[in-house]
């Protein structure tokens, strides 16, 4: 809640329904305030900050503009693919399908989008249904392919968030008609600005009863998406992915942003694209799905694909349909990898094996290093990070192989972690380690935890190379022990201070190498030449430092035991008087 003391946060305009909850008033009784101050406004409808400010006065509370925390990202570089289709001859080049992904907040029903669009295809229909899933599909509307990409969950956004959308052409931004703009909304358009690649909104779920889609076009201009109907440029389409509605306006948006975007490739260029996804099947060995963005791939070439290779031994379509070549824009899944490349790598084709071997062992090598480089959070690591300031908590995600372990996983973990060092659960959940979790682990300095669970080979190569540590427990106290040991290795050693001796001011002398020293008479411990002391005129503090020296008789000595004399000059300190009492004392780590 956003109302600290009297005051409350506000955006540069508010929805009336929106307004009275923050403020606990009943909407009607809201909108015969306005009224009675000549401003008339349905439930639905927005005001700008200052006159909700004035109603807002009137009920004794204090505006003040909310602090919208900005989602930073970087313009990315342009992504290597479409550096090289700019860098071909511009005669050569021919429009391709738009790539589209989908991104949103979650369960605004992107999921629930690419299936209704996916059913609209008739000739998919046809063949029976798309019964494999390759992480991208086409659809045909007016003659016209648009290709989506079609990454399970939530493994599309983070792959977004963690390397820009560098595959897609256009970004459909699914914002919930009845939820509104929310905070993966904020991040999706933040990382689709930052890939520079256009935004269309898919309005959904407006067959809602508590839609209110004029409220998430407020919204949406807010954020300098100003829809076409009120003059600015974005498109936003009303859609109902449950009821399948708005589909076909949808695909046909699509074509119009296309058509005012530079879509095209050279079919004849070099071959180059991006990994939709891969994986180990048992039977078939590595199977990868490629979005080829330039050039046309074959049965047959020789490809390198992030830090795997391999020769063509199979193509087959986003039905699985063997097919012998694919032209840009088209997706399509592939045999033959060496290995298991990562989604988001680039692929490209080469001349020989050998060029492919040498391409592969060069990254390997760089990847290498830089995974040195960036090694992240391990537990080894953590006491170091936490000895330079760096981590105050520790980061896991935690994943088990059922419900019933993972309970008593995540009580254990959130008791061990009440101590000086936090424990931060970012999220715990059922089922084997994969890409996704080690991506959300990078971006967020997190430590995977698995119990009676594998990484997947892709998630473990992912891992290696961003530096996130992996950890396997099959026995729930070998977990807690680790993380113990871990936590208390982090804590940062208290320091308290121990009194070790007392003494009393009896004269003052100058002398002239020590400036003023105070002639002592240790009453009580000790004090010792490298402790510090304090001086107390009555309960005054009058100094706290160093000693500058300390002298028994005519010698420097280290200590000067109770019942003593000694002479004590302090360093930077001269204002001393007879009478004064001293206090020595140490700090101690426990
Ligand atoms: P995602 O997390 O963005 O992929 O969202 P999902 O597609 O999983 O949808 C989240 C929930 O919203 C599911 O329960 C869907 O059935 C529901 N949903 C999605 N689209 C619509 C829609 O157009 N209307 C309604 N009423 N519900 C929808």
């Amino acid at each position: 809640m956003s109302i600290n003391g009297n005051k409350i946060e506000l955006p540069t305009s508010i929805v009336i329904r929106d307004l009275a909850q923050k403020i606990e008033k009943s909407p009607i009784e809201l909108i015969k305030k306005l009224m009675s101050n000549g401003v008339m406004a349905t439930i639905n409808q927005a005001v700008d900050f200052d006159t909700a400010a004035i109603v807002m006065a009137e009920y004794g509370f204090e505006a003040v503009p909310e602090v919208v925390e900005e989602v930073k990202i970087e313009v990315g570089e342009v992504p290597l693919w479409r550096q090289l289709i700019a860098g071909e001859d511009q005669l050569l080049l021919k429009n391709r399908p738009p790539v589209v992904t989908i991104l949103g907040h979650v369960d605004h029903g992107k999921t629930s989008l690419l299936d209704a669009i996916r059913q609209t295809d008739v000739a998919a229909g046809e063949a029976g249904g798309i019964t494999q899933h390759i992480g991208a599909y086409q659809v045909e509307m007016k003659g016209r392919q648009i290709t989506f990409l079609d990454t399970p969950g939530h493994a599309a956004f983070t792959q977004m968030r963690a390397r820009g959308a560098q595959g897609a052409d256009i970004v459909i931004l699914v914002v919930a008609a009845d939820d509104g703009v929310m905070p993966q909304t904020r991040e999706a358009i933040a990382h689709a600005k930052a890939a520079r690649v256009p935004i269309m909104v898919a309005l959904n779920k407006i067959d809602k009863s508590n839609a209110n889609p004029d409220r998430v076009k407020q919204q949406l201009a807010e954020l300098e998406l100003v829809p076409d109907e009120w003059g600015g440029n974005t498109m936003v389409i009303p859609v109902s992915a449950k009821l399948k509605q708005g589909i076909d306006d949808l695909l046909e948006g699509i074509l119009l942003v296309a058509d005012n975007t530079e879509i095209k490739a050279n079919p004849n260029g070099k071959v180059i694209g991006t990994v939709i996804e891969a994986e180990v099947d048992r039977t078939k060995g590595v199977m990868a799905t490629l979005l080829v963005q330039n050039g046309t791939l074959e049965f047959g070439d020789i490809v390198v694909a992030g830090t795997a290779h391999g020769k063509l031994r199979a193509l087959s379509d986003y039905k699985g349909k063997p097919v012998r070549k694919a032209s840009p824009s088209t997706p399509v899944a592939v045999m033959g990898l060496s290995d298991v490349p990562s989604a988001g790598d680039l692929f490209e084709v080469v001349d020989s094996e050998r060029e492919a071997r040498t391409i592969v062992a060069e990254r390997a090598e760089a990847a290498k290093t830089q995974a040195q480089a960036k090694k992240k959070v391990s537990l080894e690591d953590l006491f170091a990070s936490v000895q330079a300031g760096e981590a105050k908590e520790l980061n896991l995600i935690v994943k088990a192989d059922v419900q019933g372990s993972l309970d008593p996983i995540v009580s254990e973990l959130n008791k061990l972690g009440e101590g000086e060092i936090g424990i931060k659960i970012l999220y715990s959940e059922t089922g084997n380690i994969g890409e996704n979790d080690v991506m959300l682990a990078s971006a967020s300095n997190a430590i995977i935890i698995g119990f009676n669970v594998q990484a997947d080979v892709s998630a473990r190569r992912l891992a290696e190379k961003e530096g996130v540590d992996i950890r396997l427990y099959e026995i729930i106290y070998r977990m807690t022990e680790d993380i113990e040991k871990a936590l208390s290795g982090m804590l940062e050693p208290e320091v308290k201070e121990k009194i070790i001796g007392r003494a009393q001011v009896l004269q003052v002398f100058s002398a002239s190498k020590f400036g003023k020293v105070a002639g002592c008479r240790v009453t009580d411990g000790e004090l010792r030449r490298n402790a510090k002391v304090r001086l107390y005129r009555g309960t005054d503090l009058i100094f706290e430092g160093d000693m500058g020296s300390l002298r028994h008789e005519k010698d420097d000595v280290k200590e000067v035991k109770q019942g003593y004399e000694c002479g004590v000059g302090f360093k930077n300190f001269s204002d001393i008087q007879p009478g004064d009492q001293l206090i020595c004392y140490i700090l101690e780590t426990s």
